[in-house]
């Protein structure tokens, strides 16, 4: 059968991650999260102390060259496996520290050129779904299907914090919400790959509680392609 690219893209924690995945699976195709990448990347600028002062970008050009990052999904743990230069970082990757310095580390073009450039190859033979902030505009423009996934502030709020509770994170209510917001705002109005729905997406609303009744609605739309 015919294989299609499919993108997927959204605000912070607007459910993209769970659909994405779980559309990947209902169709046997690869599942990327981009977002891991950013994550990773920011990670190990952590790890190397690049936020303690002025932030050094020759540096960080020197790291991204000597890089080697990999992504797969583990569909039986439901998880994205990063290694960078063979070493496993996935479960840093949601931390708080990762959480409040990604979008800044997103802004650097040497990051996106990297990333994407990874991003796309991981496309080049079809069959993937892939999600992310700019993956219908940018990354892969020409998207067999592209989603783009509305989720009202509060509901996003709601779900991050759940998530957050179930991995022994505890926060604030109105400190995740300004934190989530502040982030939306740094994706969408940065300069190179600003988040935006795509020309041409299908607007889907991941506000119901029922997740089954929006994959049903994704499903149906990404089959009538293939
Ligand atoms: O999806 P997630 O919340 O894990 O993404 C983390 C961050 O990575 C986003 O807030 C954004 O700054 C960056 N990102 C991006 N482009 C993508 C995916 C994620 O800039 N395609």
């Amino acid at each position: 059968m015919v294989k299609i690219n499919i993108s997927i893209d959204g605000p912070s924690s607007s459910g993209k991650s769970s659909i994405a995945a779980s559309l990947a699976g209902l169709l046997s195709y690869k599942y990327v999260n981009t977002g891991s990448m950013y994550r990773a990347v920011t990670y190990f600028c952590l790890r190397e102390n690049m936020f303690e002062n002025e932030f050094c970008y020759n540096k960080l050009k020197i790291i991204l060259s000597n890089m080697k990052l990999n992504y797969s999904y583990n569909n039986e743990i439901k998880s994205s496996i990063l290694t960078i230069n063979g070493k496993d970082i996935s479960k840093h990757l949601n931390t708080i520290d990762v959480t409040d310095n990604v979008s800044f580390i997103s802004k650097i073009k040497d990051v996106r050129l990297k990333l994407i450039e990874i991003q796309r190859n991981y496309a080049k033979d079809k069959g993937v779904v892939m999600e992310g902030r700019d993956i219908g505009t940018v990354v892969l423009p020409n998207a067999d299907v592209k989603f783009f996934i509305q989720t009202d502030i509060d509901t996003r709020v709601k779900r991050r914090l759940i998530q957050l509770k179930s991995n022994n994170i505890n926060v604030d209510i109105s400190d995740l919400k300004k934190r989530i917001v502040k982030r939306d705002k740094i994706d969408s109005e940065r300069e190179l790959s600003p988040l935006r729905c795509p020309k041409g997406a299908f607007l889907i609303s991941n506000n119901t509680s029922n997740f089954n009744s929006v994959l049903n609605e994704v499903y149906d739309i990404a089959k009538s392609f293939l």
